[in-house]
């Protein structure tokens, strides 16, 4: 019997309410971080940096200056800094504010059609026995990325978010996103716990995870990836890093990546049909779908000789 989070799941999007009796698990999870994977910019450059009217490399060496000087959380200071920054200048930052800004987020070329273009790959090439679902894990903010145009492709979307205060105006964080931290929402994943109020931390046996590590492909852009990749890699999953190609040495950071086993796969981040990316992702969904049909078979088999 399947052991079951305590907390109920909020929107339903539960993968314990769907669990079957036998096999079930043919879902294939792809994580995407946001920022320089998905969109070449940081979320904040298209949307509260021009709001407020801050210059993009101004904000960001300020945070680093802070950083630096007192060995704090550069997550805790970019947030801290845009509410500061909003208090000061009189714009109001709200939770629909935010949501709204979210519409100026730009991608890299093919984004907008790739997810309907990788379901049905899978669809056909699992021969429609095959889910997946797409996610993104961003130290953004949850705010933005709830108002982006490519948001009803995401099952989930996990980022920082901050907290509101009577007046609906942003002025703490209230989940906050790091490097490491992300790597929590991966096992939300693996276990069907999507939830934040659900714990992870009780043990559930790998059978009795709805997405084996191995159904499960993270996409991501450079070092701030790396715990990612390196867990995901190491419970079985595949990872793969992607370079923007106007950005000088970003190419040179992928392939230090791939030198360290990080990845399975670097490209260009350029999710047209027919991209090297695109190529090397439906390699891995290929791959994905026959270990899937495997365990299938395994299962049926041990269930025919009653094991
Ligand atoms: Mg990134």
């Amino acid at each position: 019997m399947a052991s079951r989070g305590r907390g109920k799941a909020r929107d339903g999007d539960s993968i314990d309410g769907r669990r079957r009796v036998g096999f079930a698990r043919d879902e294939i999870a792809i994580v995407y971080d946001f920022d320089g994977t998905l969109s070449p910019q940081p979320m904040q450059e298209y949307t509260v940096l021009p709001e407020l009217g801050i210059e993009p490399a101004a904000f960001w060496s300020a945070v680093d200056r802070e950083v630096a000087a007192s060995e704090c959380e550069g997550m805790l200071v970019y947030m801290r800094h845009l509410v500061e920054e909003a208090a000061r200048r009189g714009v109001r930052l709200g939770r629909a504010d935010l949501r709204a800004l979210g519409r100026r987020v730009r991608y890299f070329p093919g984004v907008p059609g790739w997810f309907a273009r990788t379901d049905a790959w899978v669809r056909e090439r699992g021969r429609g026995r095959v889910r997946i679902g797409h996610y993104v894990v961003s130290a953004g903010l949850r705010e933005i990325l709830d108002g982006v145009s490519i948001r009803p492709a995401f099952r989930r979307v996990y980022a920082s978010e901050y907290h509101f205060d009577r007046r609906g105006v942003a002025t703490f964080p209230k989940v906050l996103i790091t490097d490491t931290t992300k790597t929590q929402y991966l096992f939300r994943i693996n276990k069907g716990r999507l939830d934040l109020r659900q714990s992870i931390n009780t043990h559930m046996p790998e059978g009795e995870r709805p997405i084996p590590f191995s159904n499960i492909v993270y996409i991501g852009d450079g070092l701030t990836d790396v715990p990612s990749m390196a867990v995901t890699r190491q419970a079985g999953g595949h990872a793969l890093a992607v370079w923007n190609r106007d950005r000088p040495g970003a190419r040179e950071g992928c392939e230090a990546l791939l030198a360290a086993s990080r990845v399975d796969f670097i490209a260009p981040a350029d999710y047209r049909a027919g991209s090297t990316l695109e190529r090397r992702v439906r390699l891995l969904l290929d791959a994905v779908i026959a270990d899937i049909r495997y365990r299938r078979e395994l299962h049926a088999c041990r269930l025919a000789h009653r094991m």
